[in-house]
């Protein structure tokens, strides 16, 4: 990989790199798209990082189907489709684990100990491997896109990190591998994510400005469906991921939701009327 990449950049191409762990959706296509307007040569990795998942976490079950995503790779252009052996990534004796002070305090990092050390160290090495111009990730994972911009920039790694807005289906849910796990009667609990924050956004323009208030609101529409268990719902400073009690600047409500047996995700930005 390094050595097409390095072949690459002598003849004055620009790479952009796509990191995902596979089972690709519109979503990951989103991001190619954005990879091929940046750069000359388009790299995707699919890789599903042990180290990211923690115990009694889906790693074992995460959706896979590699056919289908060589196929839907080839499609969307892709130049090189990178997919390592964790085997090789993590040869026997590695014991250099990344980890960041703040921001893995907050959020997801709260509930998936260990989760953004995995994160960071994979992206690291992939960086390393791939050795980019640009590498682009999406706001749906929105703390993983700060966490990965924190740590470019402290350990200088030479590459513009890009973020894509989150895709959608049809209906507002926020696309993801994991979608793939939901019954019918789930899919249908999983919308309330997205109508929380569709709610969230609305009462703030409507000046409704306690943090407070909202979360509750939002914990009330979840939890009224079966089979949803709320992580968290928060309302916090979208650079340093502090909560924030008074909505008097544009905030990031993100929550964490169980639905069954599967973990969902989702964010907005609320912007009060100024
Ligand atoms: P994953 O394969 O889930 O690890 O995701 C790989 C990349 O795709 C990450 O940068 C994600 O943030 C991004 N991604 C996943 N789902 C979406 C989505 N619905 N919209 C935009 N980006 C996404």
């Amino acid at each position: 990989m390094t050595a097409m990449s390095n072949r690459f950049r002598k003849m004055g191409k620009r790479i952009s790199f796509v990191p995902t762990m596979g089972f690709l959706h519109e979503g990951h296509l989103a991001l190619m798209r954005e990879g091929r307007r940046l750069g000359d040569k388009l790299v995707l990795s699919i890789f599903v990082n042990p180290t990211q998942f923690g115990p009694g976490e889906d790693f074992k079950t995460y959706p896979r189907d590699f056919n289908r995503d060589c196929a839907l790779a080839e499609k969307a252009g892709v130049d090189i489709l990178f997919t390592p052996d964790a085997r090789d990534l993590y040869v026997k004796g590695s014991e250099t684990y990344l980890h960041q002070e703040k921001l893995p305090g907050h959020l997801c990092g709260l509930s998936r100990q260990g989760h953004f050390n995995g994160v960071m160290t994979i992206v690291a090495k992939l960086f390393n491997i791939v050795v980019p111009h640009f590498a682009v990730f999406g706001e749906k994972d929105f703390q993983q896109l700060a966490v990965i911009r924190r740590m470019t920039k402290d350990l200088n790694f030479d590459i513009q990190i890009v973020g894509h807005p989150t895709v959608r289906e049809p209906d507002g849910l926020a696309m993801s591998s994991r979608n793939s796990k939901l019954t019918p009667a789930q899919r249908d609990a999983a919308l309330s994510l997205i109508t929380s924050l569709r709610n969230a956004r609305r009462s703030v323009k409507n000046k409704q400005t306690d943090s407070n208030q909202l979360i509750d609101k939002a914990t009330e529409l979840i939890q009224s469906y079966p089979e949803t268990k709320i992580d968290y719902i928060k309302i916090c400073d979208p650079e340093t991921l502090d909560d924030v009690s008074n909505i008097d600047r544009p905030v990031l409500m993100a929550l964490a939701v169980k639905v069954g047996k599967t973990r969902l995700i989702d964010n907005m930005i609320l912007t009060p009327d100024s």
